[in-house]
């Protein structure tokens, strides 16, 4: 009997030895110019080191592939619609031409990937934009009359072509999005359920770490510290588009790399975007689109692109948010005496 009791007390004791916290695996690459934290929850090292390299050898084909200025995939289709010719694209290019058609529909065309080259002639096809010269104001105008636009590209099966010889594609502003849409299905298809992506602070979260929610900051532009916390869940994609994150700096004055296609000048009304969306890819069209759309027209914008959680804070440092981001996002010091809560799925 004693011997029993004892057994039972050892089996305890071995029981509560092994609850350790699950292991989590960390790992940092360096892509799409940033860096990119893959957090693995509850899987062992082994596991955790071949989903990462995986996902690796993906992004690096996708940053290869889809690079708006570096030799690749993307600059001889870009070479091609110059040129007024028809480009075959690989499946998953055509698909990204795809859905960038249909969010710059949905957007008026303020989320329009085929700005390319206003984005050059502003300095940003480059890794290091370089600070002082004057972009060619004569250029921009000339551009922005020949009005590029994703209406003029046509994507028949895998054939590309564009009516505009003046289309340049630049996947900036979703490319991103997808790609880590694609690293979280991968995740998943190899049985890895609880998960986050962290691009540079664009991010898609599966499950969750044990019996919490994944804890996601939205950074204040301004101090970089966080402005609000907001628990994401499962499924969530979280993308902040600001002119914060990179710009240019002329005669004392700020030029973000976010252009409004309507004049070819950068926005400057709105300091940052954050949107929240079941597809990154959505989440990502849709921050760069209200941040161009600017602080009076971004609810009607976000209601076309199906957006029921957004938060904007505009250069007079007034925050926006929909009613559903309002009634989740946790802010620092409490709710500002400057928030606006507009927008919103319903009617406003
Ligand atoms: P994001 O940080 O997601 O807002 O993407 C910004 C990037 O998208 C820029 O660096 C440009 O490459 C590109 N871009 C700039 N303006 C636009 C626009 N109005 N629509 C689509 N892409 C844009
Ligand atoms: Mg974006």
């Amino acid at each position: 009997m004693i011997r029993r009791a004892v057994l039972v007390l050892l089996a305890v004791v071995l029981l509560g030895g092994c609850e350790r916290p699950p292991p989590v695996h960390k790992e940092t690459l360096y892509v799409f110019g940033t860096l990119v934290e893959v957090t693995l929850y509850d899987v062992d090292p082994e596991t955790g080191a071949a989903a990462v390299a995986e996902l690796e050898v993906l992004f690096r084909r996708l940053h290869r592939d889809w690079h708006a200025w570096e030799p690749g995939l993307l600059s001889d289709l870009n070479r091609a619609i110059a040129r007024g010719e028809p480009f075959e694209v690989p499946a998953d290019l055509a698909g990204l031409i795809r859905i960038s058609k249909r969010y710059a529909e949905q957007s008026e065309g303020l989320f329009d990937p085929a700005v390319g080259s206003l984005v050059a002639l502003w300095g940003f096809h480059s890794d290091d934009p370089e600070a002082g010269r004057r972009p060619d104001f004569d250029a921009i105008r000339a551009l922005v009359a020949t009005a590029p636009s994703m209406r003029d590209v046509t994507v028949e099966g895998t054939r590309v072509s564009s009516r505009n010889p003046a289309v340049q594609l630049d996947f900036g502003a979703v490319a991103k999005g997808l790609a880590l849409d694609r690293a979280v299905a991968n995740l998943k298809k190899r049985g890895i359920a609880d998960a986050i992506v962290n691009a540079g602070g664009d991010l898609n979260v599966i499950g969750r770490p044990g019996d919490r929610h994944w804890k996601v900051a939205i950074r204040d532009p301004v101090t970089w510290g966080a402005v609000a916390t907001i628990d994401a869940k499962d499924g969530e994609a979280v993308y902040t588009s600001g002119n914060y994150a990179r710009f240019r700096e002329i005669e004392g004055v700020r030029y973000a790399h976010i252009i409004d296609p309507r004049t070819g000048m950068p926005v400057d009304r709105i300091v940052s975007a954050t949107v929240i969306h079941d597809s990154g890819a959505t989440a990502d069209a849709a921050a760069t689109a209200l941040a161009v759309a600017g602080p009076d027209d971004w609810p009607r914008i976000a209601r076309r692109m199906g957006i029921d959680l957004a938060l904007l804070i505009d250069a007079e440092g007034t925050v926006h948010a929909t009613p559903a981001m309002a009634a989740r996002v946790v802010f620092e010091g409490g709710v500002p005496a400057n928030l606006v809560v507009a927008g919103g799925k319903g009617p406003s």
